[in-house]
Protein backbone atom coordinates (compact mmCIF):
# COMPACT_ATOMS: atom_id res chain seq x y z
CA UNK A 1 0.00 0.00 0.00
CA UNK A 2 0.89 3.35 -0.76
CA UNK A 3 2.83 5.76 1.33
CA UNK A 4 0.00 7.63 3.20
CA UNK A 5 1.39 11.63 4.17
CA UNK A 6 -0.21 13.15 7.33
CA UNK A 7 -0.75 16.28 5.38
CA UNK A 8 -1.21 17.61 1.60
CA UNK A 9 2.55 18.94 0.28
CA UNK A 10 3.15 21.91 0.00
CA UNK A 11 3.71 21.81 -3.81
CA UNK A 12 0.63 19.98 -4.25
CA UNK A 13 -1.28 23.08 -2.15
CA UNK A 14 0.45 25.33 -4.81
CA UNK A 15 -0.44 23.53 -7.70
CA UNK A 16 -4.50 23.21 -6.64
CA UNK A 17 -4.42 26.87 -5.92
CA UNK A 18 -2.88 27.85 -9.25
CA UNK A 19 -5.33 25.29 -11.50
CA UNK A 20 -7.61 27.15 -9.24
CA UNK A 21 -7.10 30.84 -10.25
CA UNK A 22 -7.30 30.52 -6.63
CA UNK A 23 -10.68 30.59 -7.02
CA UNK A 24 -13.81 28.05 -5.38
CA UNK A 25 -14.13 25.31 -7.62
CA UNK A 26 -17.96 25.55 -6.84
CA UNK A 27 -18.87 29.21 -6.96
CA UNK A 28 -15.58 30.92 -8.37
CA UNK A 29 -15.59 33.46 -5.08
CA UNK A 30 -12.16 34.41 -4.83
CA UNK A 31 -10.63 32.26 -1.42
CA UNK A 32 -7.58 34.73 -0.99
CA UNK A 33 -8.41 38.56 0.47
CA UNK A 34 -6.48 41.23 1.31
CA UNK A 35 -8.00 44.19 3.00
CA UNK A 36 -6.63 48.05 3.23
CA UNK A 37 -4.37 47.34 6.07
CA UNK A 38 -2.67 44.80 4.08
CA UNK A 39 -4.20 41.92 6.57
CA UNK A 40 -5.14 38.84 4.56
CA UNK A 41 -7.50 36.44 5.12
CA UNK A 42 -8.16 32.89 3.23
CA UNK A 43 -11.76 31.84 2.86
CA UNK A 44 -11.09 28.88 1.43
CA UNK A 45 -10.05 25.06 2.61
CA UNK A 46 -8.34 22.42 0.64
CA UNK A 47 -11.55 19.86 0.68
CA UNK A 48 -11.17 16.49 0.66
CA UNK A 49 -13.37 14.66 -1.88
CA UNK A 50 -12.94 11.04 -0.15
CA UNK A 51 -12.63 12.34 3.54
CA UNK A 52 -9.68 11.70 5.26
CA UNK A 53 -11.04 9.08 7.42
CA UNK A 54 -13.71 6.37 6.71
CA UNK A 55 -16.53 8.17 8.71
CA UNK A 56 -16.30 11.56 7.13
CA UNK A 57 -17.97 12.78 3.92
CA UNK A 58 -17.63 10.15 0.84
CA UNK A 59 -14.74 8.38 3.51
CA UNK A 60 -16.63 5.30 2.73
CA UNK A 61 -17.71 5.37 -0.84
CA UNK A 62 -15.98 3.04 -3.38
CA UNK A 63 -12.72 4.27 -5.01
CA UNK A 64 -10.86 6.26 -2.26
CA UNK A 65 -7.39 6.49 -3.39
CA UNK A 66 -4.54 4.95 -0.91
CA UNK A 67 -3.21 8.38 -0.18
CA UNK A 68 -5.60 10.56 0.19
CA UNK A 69 -3.60 13.93 1.01
CA UNK A 70 -2.79 13.45 -2.51
CA UNK A 71 -3.60 16.58 -4.72
CA UNK A 72 -5.65 14.12 -6.90
CA UNK A 73 -8.23 14.10 -4.12
CA UNK A 74 -8.18 17.74 -2.99
CA UNK A 75 -10.73 20.23 -4.24
CA UNK A 76 -10.18 23.65 -3.58
CA UNK A 77 -13.34 25.16 -1.79
CA UNK A 78 -14.79 28.30 -0.48
CA UNK A 79 -16.12 27.55 3.49
CA UNK A 80 -19.39 27.82 2.36
CA UNK A 81 -19.54 25.44 -0.24
CA UNK A 82 -16.72 23.36 2.07
CA UNK A 83 -19.99 22.95 4.43
CA UNK A 84 -22.68 22.39 1.78
CA UNK A 85 -20.68 19.52 -0.02
CA UNK A 86 -19.54 17.62 3.06
CA UNK A 87 -23.34 18.03 4.34
CA UNK A 88 -25.01 16.66 1.58
CA UNK A 89 -22.30 13.78 0.87
CA UNK A 90 -24.90 12.22 -1.81
CA UNK A 91 -25.85 14.61 -4.09
CA UNK A 92 -21.87 16.19 -3.94
CA UNK A 93 -20.43 12.37 -4.77
CA UNK A 94 -16.53 12.04 -5.61
CA UNK A 95 -17.41 11.93 -9.14
CA UNK A 96 -19.77 14.68 -9.10
CA UNK A 97 -16.54 16.90 -7.55
CA UNK A 98 -14.08 15.48 -9.39
CA UNK A 99 -15.80 16.63 -12.64
CA UNK A 100 -16.50 19.88 -10.84
CA UNK A 101 -12.69 20.30 -10.29
CA UNK A 102 -12.13 19.13 -13.97
CA UNK A 103 -14.37 22.03 -15.45
CA UNK A 104 -13.45 24.75 -13.31
CA UNK A 105 -9.70 23.93 -14.23
CA UNK A 106 -10.70 24.26 -18.09
CA UNK A 107 -12.53 27.33 -17.03
CA UNK A 108 -9.72 28.57 -15.28
CA UNK A 109 -7.83 28.09 -18.78
CA UNK A 110 -10.24 29.54 -21.18
CA UNK A 111 -10.54 33.22 -18.49
CA UNK A 112 -6.53 33.59 -18.83
CA UNK A 113 -6.56 32.52 -22.40
CA UNK A 114 -8.95 35.54 -22.95
CA UNK A 115 -7.77 38.46 -20.83
CA UNK A 116 -4.02 37.90 -22.18
CA UNK A 117 -4.60 37.85 -26.26
CA UNK A 118 -6.63 38.89 -28.51
CA UNK A 119 -8.41 35.49 -29.16
CA UNK A 120 -9.84 35.28 -32.64
CA UNK A 121 -13.92 34.29 -31.81
CA UNK A 122 -14.40 30.68 -33.31
CA UNK A 123 -16.93 28.20 -32.33
CA UNK A 124 -17.28 24.24 -33.10
CA UNK A 125 -13.92 22.84 -33.97
CA UNK A 126 -14.54 20.65 -36.63
CA UNK A 127 -10.61 19.67 -36.92
CA UNK A 128 -8.17 19.47 -33.92
CA UNK A 129 -5.04 16.96 -34.96
CA UNK A 130 -3.37 16.35 -30.88
CA UNK A 131 -0.41 15.53 -32.37
CA UNK A 132 0.53 18.69 -34.21
CA UNK A 133 -1.15 20.56 -31.15
CA UNK A 134 1.41 18.72 -28.50
CA UNK A 135 4.33 19.74 -30.35
CA UNK A 136 3.51 23.00 -30.71
CA UNK A 137 2.81 23.14 -27.10
CA UNK A 138 6.17 21.03 -26.57
CA UNK A 139 8.12 24.21 -28.47
CA UNK A 140 6.51 26.67 -26.63
CA UNK A 141 6.94 25.63 -23.50
CA UNK A 142 3.60 24.94 -23.35
CA UNK A 143 2.11 21.93 -20.38
CA UNK A 144 0.94 18.75 -22.89
CA UNK A 145 -2.84 18.18 -21.53
CA UNK A 146 -3.13 14.88 -19.67
CA UNK A 147 -6.02 12.52 -19.87
CA UNK A 148 -7.31 10.09 -17.43
CA UNK A 149 -8.46 7.85 -20.52
CA UNK A 150 -6.86 5.79 -23.58
CA UNK A 151 -6.78 8.38 -25.85
CA UNK A 152 -3.95 6.43 -27.84
CA UNK A 153 -6.51 3.82 -28.68
CA UNK A 154 -9.10 5.62 -30.31
CA UNK A 155 -8.73 5.69 -33.89
CA UNK A 156 -10.77 8.52 -34.78
CA UNK A 157 -11.19 11.83 -32.03
CA UNK A 158 -14.88 11.47 -33.38
CA UNK A 159 -15.52 7.66 -31.59
CA UNK A 160 -14.27 9.50 -27.94
CA UNK A 161 -18.04 10.39 -27.13
CA UNK A 162 -18.39 12.19 -24.36
CA UNK A 163 -14.38 12.61 -23.57
CA UNK A 164 -14.37 14.20 -27.30
CA UNK A 165 -15.36 17.40 -25.19
CA UNK A 166 -13.25 16.76 -22.62
CA UNK A 167 -9.92 16.76 -25.25
CA UNK A 168 -10.89 20.46 -26.70
CA UNK A 169 -11.48 21.67 -23.36
CA UNK A 170 -7.72 20.60 -22.47
CA UNK A 171 -6.61 22.33 -25.52
CA UNK A 172 -8.06 25.23 -24.27
CA UNK A 173 -5.03 26.75 -23.06
CA UNK A 174 -2.94 25.57 -25.63
CA UNK A 175 -5.37 27.23 -28.43
CA UNK A 176 -5.20 30.43 -26.62
CA UNK A 177 -1.45 30.66 -26.98
CA UNK A 178 -0.75 34.30 -28.36
CA UNK A 179 2.19 33.19 -30.59
CA UNK A 180 -0.44 31.33 -32.58
CA UNK A 181 -1.96 33.86 -33.55
CA UNK A 182 1.04 36.31 -34.53
CA UNK A 183 0.82 35.87 -38.36
CA UNK A 184 -2.47 36.25 -39.40
CA UNK A 185 -3.64 35.80 -43.26
CA UNK A 186 -7.09 36.36 -44.43
CA UNK A 187 -9.43 37.61 -47.32
CA UNK A 188 -7.52 38.55 -50.66
CA UNK A 189 -3.73 38.43 -48.60
CA UNK A 190 -0.52 37.86 -50.83
CA UNK A 191 0.58 33.92 -49.38
CA UNK A 192 3.55 33.76 -51.85
CA UNK A 193 6.09 35.02 -48.99
CA UNK A 194 5.09 32.15 -46.40
CA UNK A 195 7.86 29.80 -45.10
CA UNK A 196 8.24 26.31 -44.58
CA UNK A 197 7.86 25.30 -40.54
CA UNK A 198 5.79 28.79 -40.00
CA UNK A 199 2.04 29.07 -38.52
CA UNK A 200 -0.24 30.97 -39.59
CA UNK A 201 -4.20 31.95 -38.41
CA UNK A 202 -5.95 31.81 -41.39
CA UNK A 203 -8.89 34.49 -40.71
CA UNK A 204 -12.84 33.45 -41.68
CA UNK A 205 -12.57 32.72 -44.85
CA UNK A 206 -14.31 30.24 -47.73
CA UNK A 207 -13.04 27.19 -48.20
CA UNK A 208 -13.11 24.54 -50.72
CA UNK A 209 -14.05 21.25 -49.32
CA UNK A 210 -13.45 18.66 -51.86
CA UNK A 211 -11.65 15.58 -51.75
CA UNK A 212 -12.30 14.57 -48.36
CA UNK A 213 -11.86 10.77 -48.17
CA UNK A 214 -10.66 8.21 -45.53
CA UNK A 215 -7.76 7.22 -47.69
CA UNK A 216 -5.49 4.97 -45.94
CA UNK A 217 -2.28 5.92 -47.67
CA UNK A 218 -2.00 10.05 -46.94
CA UNK A 219 0.96 11.02 -48.78
CA UNK A 220 -0.16 9.51 -52.02
CA UNK A 221 -3.85 10.87 -51.74
CA UNK A 222 -2.21 14.38 -50.96
CA UNK A 223 0.61 14.06 -53.62
CA UNK A 224 -2.82 13.92 -56.12
CA UNK A 225 -4.35 16.67 -54.10
CA UNK A 226 -6.56 14.48 -52.81
CA UNK A 227 -8.07 14.64 -48.83
CA UNK A 228 -7.34 18.17 -48.96
CA UNK A 229 -9.40 20.95 -48.72
CA UNK A 230 -8.78 24.32 -50.43
CA UNK A 231 -8.46 28.44 -50.78
CA UNK A 232 -7.53 30.77 -53.78
CA UNK A 233 -5.67 33.30 -52.13
CA UNK A 234 -4.47 35.89 -55.07
CA UNK A 235 -2.49 33.80 -57.41
CA UNK A 236 -1.43 31.12 -54.93
CA UNK A 237 -3.45 28.63 -53.44
CA UNK A 238 -3.31 27.20 -49.93
CA UNK A 239 -4.00 23.80 -49.82
CA UNK A 240 -4.61 22.04 -46.26
CA UNK A 241 -3.90 18.48 -46.43
CA UNK A 242 -6.51 16.85 -43.67
CA UNK A 243 -6.06 13.28 -41.92
CA UNK A 244 -9.66 12.53 -41.50
CA UNK A 245 -8.85 10.72 -37.83
CA UNK A 246 -8.83 14.68 -36.18
CA UNK A 247 -12.55 15.33 -37.75
CA UNK A 248 -13.91 16.14 -34.34
CA UNK A 249 -17.42 15.17 -34.84
CA UNK A 250 -19.81 13.11 -37.59
CA UNK A 251 -21.20 16.91 -38.33
CA UNK A 252 -17.91 18.41 -38.80
CA UNK A 253 -16.92 15.55 -41.19
CA UNK A 254 -20.36 16.14 -43.17
CA UNK A 255 -19.63 19.67 -43.15
CA UNK A 256 -15.69 19.37 -44.69
CA UNK A 257 -16.96 17.49 -47.28
CA UNK A 258 -20.22 19.62 -48.10
CA UNK A 259 -18.22 21.16 -51.21
CA UNK A 260 -17.48 24.75 -48.81
CA UNK A 261 -16.87 26.01 -45.66
CA UNK A 262 -16.59 29.16 -44.07
CA UNK A 263 -13.57 28.32 -41.75
CA UNK A 264 -10.76 29.73 -39.55
CA UNK A 265 -7.90 27.93 -37.95
CA UNK A 266 -4.11 27.39 -37.49
CA UNK A 267 -2.29 25.91 -39.83
CA UNK A 268 1.77 24.65 -40.11
CA UNK A 269 2.99 25.51 -43.32
CA UNK A 270 4.62 22.11 -44.08
CA UNK A 271 6.06 22.85 -47.66
CA UNK A 272 5.61 24.99 -51.04
CA UNK A 273 6.07 24.51 -54.60
CA UNK A 274 7.27 27.76 -55.90
CA UNK A 275 6.35 26.37 -59.40
CA UNK A 276 2.96 25.40 -59.10
CA UNK A 277 2.23 28.23 -56.30
CA UNK A 278 1.00 25.71 -54.29
CA UNK A 279 1.54 26.42 -50.42
CA UNK A 280 0.85 23.20 -48.28
CA UNK A 281 -0.21 23.19 -44.71
CA UNK A 282 -0.91 21.02 -41.91
CA UNK A 283 -3.61 22.26 -39.39
CA UNK A 284 -3.49 22.27 -35.89
CA UNK A 285 -7.45 22.93 -35.50
CA UNK A 286 -9.90 24.16 -37.91
CA UNK A 287 -12.94 25.45 -36.49
CA UNK A 288 -16.37 28.08 -37.74
CA UNK A 289 -16.26 31.20 -37.28
CA UNK A 290 -18.72 33.13 -34.88
CA UNK A 291 -21.07 35.53 -36.75
CA UNK A 292 -20.44 32.55 -39.74
CA UNK A 293 -22.64 35.02 -41.96
CA UNK A 294 -21.09 37.93 -41.37
CA UNK A 295 -17.15 36.81 -42.33
CA UNK A 296 -16.28 37.91 -45.97
ZN1 LIG B 1 -17.70 28.42 -3.03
Amino acid sequence: MGLVRAALSEPDRRFIIGQSGGCCNKCKTQVFRENEFAEKARIGDDAHIWAYSNEGPRGSAPGAPADRNDRENIILLCKNCHAEVDQQPIKFAPNVLTTMRREHYAWVDCCLGQNRVQKPRFHHILYLNVPRLDMYAVANSIPIPQFEFDFGAAQRFRDLGFNAGRVMAKYCHVLNDEDMYAHQIGGNDDISHLDAGQYCFIEPVNFRTVEIDNDNDLPAAWASDKCIIYRRFTEWTLICEIQPRWITTSTADSTLRSGWAKLCGVVRISRINFGARKVYVSPLFLAQPEGIFDAN
